[in-house]
Formats: C-alpha cells, sequence, structure tokens
C-alpha cells in the first residue's frame, strides 16, 4: 500500500528552559510537528539558516539576549511567523507594548492543546498579507482579508454584521460615517427611521472592542450624524 507522507509543520523553539524545551519538543511531536530546538539565539540564527522552519516559538528571555529583539530582526529578515512565549504577564505586557511584529503570544504556564490551537492558527494564516488588508487602531488589528479582528493578540469573535459595520468604520478611521451610510451599505432597504438595530450592534461592537464601553475611546457617536472609529 502507497501512502502520501504530508509534510510535517517544522517549529523551531527557542527556550533555554530545559523542562520547557523538553515539554514542547515531546508535546509537539505527539502532535504532529517536527520540532527543532535551540537554547539561545545564536543557535536560533544557526537553524533559520539552515532548517527553515515554518514557525517560531521565541521565549522572551535567552540567555544571549532579548527575543523581543530577535522577533524584530526575525520580522526584517523572513516571513517566518513568530509566537512569543513570556515567563510572566508583565514581560507579556512589554511585548504587548512594543510593535514587534508577532503573530500571537503566550504566558508560561500554558496548555499544550492551546499553544497547539494557537499554532495551526498561526499557519493557516496567509503569508501574502499586505499593509492594505489590515487596520490597526489602539491595540485592535483588524484584518480584512481575512475577516478576523485581534486585541492585544486575542481574537475578538464578531458577527459578520458587525465586522461589515466595524470593517465600513476602520476604513474609513477618523472620518464621520453617516447612519444613512451605514444603513445603505449593511441593511439595504431598511428606513432610517426604523434603525435602531444599527445602534444595537454599535453597542455590541463597543462591548468587544473598547476596555470601558462607557466612555469609548475608538467608537465614537456623533450625536445626530453617524459614527466615527478612531486610532
Ligand atoms: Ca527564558
Amino acid at each position: 500500500m502507497s501512502q502520501v507522507a504530508e509534510r510535517r509543520s517544522v517549529i523551531l523553539v527557542v527556550e533555554d528552559e530545559a523542562s520547557y524545551q523538553d515539554a514542547l519538543s515531546v508535546g509537539l511531536s505527539v502532535e504532529g510537528f517536527d520540532v527543532i530546538g535551540a537554547t539561545n539565539i545564536a543557535e536560533a540564527r544557526h537553524l533559520m539558516n539552515t532548517r527553515s522552519p515554518d514557525l517560531v516559538l521565541l521565549d522572551v528571555m535567552l540567555p544571549d539576549g532579548s527575543g523581543v529583539d530577535y522577533c524584530r530582526e526575525l520580522r526584517a529578515s523572513s516571513p517566518t511567523p513568530v509566537i512569543m512565549v513570556s515567563a510572566r504577564s508583565s514581560e507579556l505586557d512589554v511585548v504587548l507594548g512594543l510593535e514587534i511584529g508577532a503573530a500571537d503570544y503566550v504566558t508560561k504556564p500554558f496548555r499544550l492543546r492551546e499553544l497547539v490551537a494557537r499554532i495551526r492558527a498561526v499557519l493557516r494564516r496567509p503569508t501574502s498579507e499586505t499593509d492594505d488588508e489590515v487596520v490597526n487602531f489602539g491595540d485592535l488589528r483588524l484584518d480584512l482579508m481575512r475577516r478576523t479582528l485581534t486585541k492585544r493578540g486575542r481574537e475578538i469573535t464578531l458577527s459578520r454584521k458587525e465586522f461589515d459595520l466595524l470593517a465600513l468604520l476602520a476604513t474609513r478611521l477618523g472620518q464621520v460615517v453617516t447612519r444613512e451610510t451605514c444603513l445603505d451599505t449593511l441593511w439595504w432597504g431598511l428606513e432610517l427611521s426604523d434603525s435602531r438595530t444599527l445602534d444595537t450592534h454599535v453597542k455590541r461592537l463597543r462591548q468587544k472592542i473598547e476596555d470601558d464601553p462607557a466612555t469609548p475611546v475608538h467608537l465614537h457617536t456623533i450625536r445626530g450624524v453617524g459614527f466615527r472609529l478612531d486610532l
């Protein structure tokens, strides 16, 4: 019997803690990945050149430098996606405060199942992403091609209409979009007088994207006119 072997994705794990390196090596292999390990940035650079992995799991604190700096270096030189791994949420705050271009983030300790789900999600993303298809505002990142919204790296689930409304406002960032335009674009044929459904969607979007929905910093209502999305 002939079998077509599916190519296994190669994950480069850059991690100096032996316990994590071992656990990830075993755990990710069981999940169907080929794992190559580096315990410092110098080894990682070598493996990037010799093995061209499909994804890099990158610890923040490494013996010969900062994972944050190495992530920047990778972003400038390679399309390979990076998932940052931090030991503390305070480290993660630092990572998230910097625009280093990581595809996702996890904090130790993490569940293998959660990490695998994130790895698979990142590997599924198209690599030909251009800036035109992504709108960044605040901590939020709206990907118009993939129809996803992430906040500080975490995906936020939106209904189809919520996404379409946010996309409409995001492509006119900083400009007022009238209620009429929103209704015409999203709810063709709905009377302006019967537009409560629009307000319901705006309210739900605020609950999902704003830190404090009562005092929004991104999604503003311009009374009697429409809505404006700000950075
Ligand atoms: Ca470390």
